[in-house]
């Protein structure tokens, strides 16, 4: 078996995983990430030896936003936790005396989905995982495609607008200003700014969520729907591009948005310049884990 870890700006979660990828049990620790990377670290080896009391794994694979360096296992920095050059994957093996490695989390999503989900029948895809920001993964031939230092790929920070939002990289406008959840959560609290009247502003309160539109909608909300229309129309922005650029023979959107399946999909299939396969993730909320076990798989080999 496989121990999976998932590491996240909020939570960390760990799976046990079988050798053909099927879940058996997972637990879920509070990154409390503005704390030192020690501290975070010595909680991951605690939960991961009390794991260990109970299944016996024998490797670690583990799925960490940031610049990642899988072939060293080192992470370099990350926008959400404290990473400074830190050797994540030994300070791991060590403490567990385990052989671990690692890879960004974008990256073992798409692993996941390639080798034990959506995208098992296809040699090449895109993957889009919505969330705070937008994760990317370019697989080419059945492989990642990674870039020349092992951390390219990121999609979400194609600029869609001149000038546009700044983007915690650096840059202005960037995709993910526009695609990702955090950016859908801005726009509905935009428009029930300006229609405090609606059903929209009814359901989302004060502290709306991407699930509130979707309800909304539903029920026949028009200002719901306009706000679906155009984030529906940013997220088909990046995919008309990378269709130009990559030509892949599918699409795969991830993270918990992906749960809306339809809902999300045909209005964004709408937009598509060109037909093609537009699909969600299968694994859903367990593509970390068991993405990061893939990873394991893949690169211990
Ligand atoms: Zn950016």
């Amino acid at each position: 078996m496989i121990l999976g870890i998932d590491i996240g700006g909020t939570n960390i979660k760990f799976g046990v995983v079988t050798e053909d990828y099927q879940l058996v049990k997972s637990w879920s620790i509070p990154t409390l990430s503005h704390r030192d990377i020690a501290e975070i670290i010595d909680d991951m080896i605690e939960k991961a030896r009390e794991i260990q009391a109970e299944y016996h794994f024998d490797r670690i694979g583990i799925g960490t936003p940031g610049d990642i360096d899988s072939e060293r296992g080192i992470c370099h920095r990350a926008g959400n936790l404290p990473y400074n050059q830190t050797p994540l994957a030994a300070m791991i093996r060590d403490a567990l005396n385990v052989p671990t490695c690692i890879a960004n989390d974008a990256t073992a999503a798409l692993y996941g989905e390639l080798y034990a989900g959506a995208g098992k029948a296809y040699q090449n895809i895109i993957m889009l995982t919505l969330g705070t920001g937008v994760g990317g993964g370019i697989a080419i031939n059945g492989k990642p495609y990674l870039g020349s230092k092992g951390y390219g790929g990121e999609l979400g920070h194609m600029i869609i607008h001149y000038d546009g939002l700044p983007c915690p990289c650096g840059l202005r406008g960037c995709y993910e200003q526009y695609a990702s959840v955090t950016a859908l959560v801005r726009q509905i609290k935009e428009a029930i700014a300006a229609h405090p009247d609606s059903l929209l502003a009814k359901i989302g309160g004060e502290s709306p969520s991407a699930r509130d539109v979707f309800s909304a909608k539903e029920q026949g909300c028009p200002v719901a729907d306009a706000v679906l229309e155009q984030y529906t129309r940013y997220i088909a922005i990046g995919i008309n591009s990378y269709e130009a650029i990559f030509q892949p023979e599918a699409f795969i959107i991830g993270g918990a948005i992906s749960q809306q399946d339809e809902n999300l999909l045909a209005p964004i299939r709408e937009k598509m310049r060109k037909p093609n396969t537009l699909l969600t993730s299968s694994l859903k909320n367990d593509a970390g884990m068991i993405g990061a076990a893939v990873v394991a798989t893949v690169f211990l080999q």
